[in-house]
């Protein structure tokens, strides 16, 4: 039986990851759940798991999460803030640690889990994409084992020999037989609106994708793209690949959930309906498969796959993401942790849809910093961008 914490447990990967547990109380035992507020989703998950240990960002919500829990006689623990957090990634018990907390407040813990050496199944990919080599040398160096949640590096992850899934990140893609990595993408809900149109769109709007059911931030990245951005720079670091081993292509359909190209000009692609409980199950199970809970593929009743060229002036933030992979990690910390302050206010409609990318950008430009050797400099290159894009969205008040 595998024991397992979930960090995020009350978000849209950690909901998901409970129902595939459910489904299996043979295999897995929940460890401890972490979540920001949400007592209510909490209180239910404890009610089902009993786990030992529960931690609330949230001093409040744990207080009253405390209460509920003792009038139902739960025996659980709660704990509360990132101290407690970062302990419960760490516990001797755990022997994975699903990482779902959203943005870089996923950083502390998901490295905590590293460092004590745990497998880590990872969703939060900001805190991959702002620590970059710092991440993975910590892999390295604590013996801790990653395995990939977002569905385009899951699907890659399926379709890798296993020597290369055993030591993702270390080894030279070409001398494995691997040509290229081709990530797809739906091209999220605007993908057919007009630039022109883009001003107008609505948090609401951006929040309803034609495939994929996410939470609120993943699913404005989607929107503009900038979800992809940010897992292009995932993939290159978890498949140590160069920018000539990547390609990006729309697939409206989200069947085909990304490919490995061959030298020998295979293509090997992992295709599956649109439901996050078949990355997920994968990453719990591996190296078996179990019952994930996702309806299957009815291949006689798909009408078409298709595949296009992204348009980098449609969606200008996929391109300022790869470029800022390219430019260093500190400009990749500086753009993530700008895209994290606009989005947020972008979803409290303090400013337009097109203004995500106009901050970032002018964000990104203006700032320049050495690149970071520690995890402590890239908290203050984030914290510092945060500061500076907060002023930028005061500047812009309609
Ligand atoms: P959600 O917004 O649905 O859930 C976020 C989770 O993080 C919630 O449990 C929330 O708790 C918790 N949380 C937020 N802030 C903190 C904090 N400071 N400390 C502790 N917990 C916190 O996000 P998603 O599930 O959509 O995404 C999670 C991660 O997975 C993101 O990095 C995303 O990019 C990635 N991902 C998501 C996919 C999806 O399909 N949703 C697909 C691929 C990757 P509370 O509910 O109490 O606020």
């Amino acid at each position: 039986m595998k024991k397992i914490t979930i960090l995020g447990s009350t978000g849209s990967i950690g909901n998901n990851t409970i129902s595939i547990i459910k489904k299996h109380p043979d295999l897995f035992k929940i460890i401890a759940l972490v979540a920001n507020k949400n007592v209510s989703i909490m209180l239910e998950q404890c009610k089902c798991f009993s786990p030992n240990w529960v931690a609330m960002k949230n001093e409040k919500s744990a207080d009253i999460l405390r209460i509920k829990l003792k009038e139902k006689k739960i025996k659980t623990q709660v704990l509360s803030g990132k101290k407690a957090i970062c302990a419960l990634a760490a516990l001797e018990e755990n022997d994975c640690v699903v990482s779902a907390i959203v943005g870089m407040a996923g950083l502390l813990p998901t490295l905590s889990a590293i460092y004590a050496g745990k497998t880590i199944l990872l969703a939060n990919k900001e805190s991959l994409i702002t620590c970059g080599y710092i991440f993975m040398n910590a892999l390295s160096s604590h013996k801790a084992k990653i395995i990939p949640i977002d569905s385009e590096h899951n699907a890659i992850f399926q379709v890798l020999p296993q020597f290369l899934q055993n030591n993702l990140g270390k080894v030279n893609l070409k001398k494995n037989g691997v040509k290229s990595i081709i990530l797809t993408g739906s091209g999220g809900p605007l993908y057919n609106l007009k630039k022109k149109d883009l001003r107008f769109v609505t948090p609401k709007q951006t929040c309803i994708h034609p495939n994929w059911s996410m939470g609120k931030k993943i699913s404005v990245d989607s929107s503009t793209m900038m979800n992809k951005g940010l897992e292009y720079a995932e993939a290159r670091w978890l498949f140590n690949a160069s920018a000539n081993e990547i390609d990006i292509v729309i697939h409206p359909q989200s069947i085909v959930h990304s490919m490995v190209e061959y030298i020998d000009g295979s293509v090997l692609a992992q295709l599956s309906l649109p439901d996050m409980k078949v990355a997920i199950s994968y990453a719990m199970a591996f190296p078996k498969r179990i019952v994930s809970g996702s309806n299957f593929l009815n291949l006689k009743k798909l009408k078409n796959l298709n595949f296009f060229e992204p348009d980098f002036l449609q969606f200008p933030c996929l391109k300022l993401a790869i470029d800022a992979f390219s430019s260093g990690q500190s400009a990749m910390t500086v753009l993530n942790a700008a895209n994290e302050v606009s989005v947020s206010a972008f979803l409290s409609s303090r400013i337009k849809f097109n203004e995500i990318f106009q901050i970032n950008s002018d964000i990104l430009m203006s700032s320049s910093f050495l690149e970071p050797t520690s995890v402590e400099e890239i908290l203050e290159i984030d914290k510092k961008t945060r500061i500076k894009t907060e002023k930028k969205i005061l500047s812009l008040a309609h």
